[in-house]
């Protein structure tokens, strides 16, 4: 039997029952789509609601404990063991985090990875294939823009060393969204 008192108090973000705080939507909150109906959220997501810090950096939080991530690629070779929820973001100003409220991490083989407002299918073997790729342009100085953008010119060829083969994997990889969130997070050392 549906209890309608019960819908009625759950978190808007994450779902959770008896939700104790109130919301107040600011006139500038445009991410409707991620919230549920009502304006009552629990006292976690009333604080990532109205903390910035949230929006503003890529991060995990595991056992109640958040804490940024500064390397994204290497920190996504070496998860922590799960439950934990995870948000990565390049924009820094999206409500991306509500989606990463709503799918908890509970196996690092295969999950939901929610990158500013989109979702990405996350799987261990994949990625560490291609952060190895990756690391290994990036380790020859191959700019983002070529690891991106697909097949170089021929001239770009001979500029960086590329061979055909790596070229045409490149060309393969360039809608990959995984591949494209390892390029993109990469920060060089030097
Ligand atoms: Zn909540």
């Amino acid at each position: 039997m549906l209890n309608t008192q019960e819908t009625e108090s759950a978190c808007v973000f994450c779902g959770s029952r008896h939700p104790q705080k109130t919301i107040i939507f600011p006139q500038t909150f445009t991410a409707y789509q991620f919230v549920q109906a009502g304006n009552k959220a629990c006292s976690r997501c009333a604080e990532m609601f109205t903390d910035p810090k949230y929006r503003r950096n890529s991060w995990i939080i595991r056992n109640g404990k958040f804490e940024a991530i500064e390397n994204v690629p290497d920190f996504l070779l070496n998860l922590p063991s799960p439950p934990f929820l995870l948000y990565l973001t390049k924009a820094k100003r999206k409500h991306g985090w509500i989606r990463a409220v709503q799918n908890p991490v509970l196996s690092t083989k295969r999950f939901i990875l929610i990158v500013d407002e989109d979702k990405i299918m996350f799987d261990d073997k994949t990625y560490a294939d291609l952060y190895v790729f990756a690391k290994n342009l990036y380790a020859r100085r191959i700019p983002k823009t070529i690891m991106l953008s697909g097949m170089p010119q021929p001239s770009t060829h001979r500029k960086y060393g590329l061979t055909w083969k790596e070229s045409f994997r490149i060309r393969e990889l360039q809608h990959n969204p995984l591949w494209r969130v390892i390029v993109e997070f990469f920060k060089r050392a030097d």
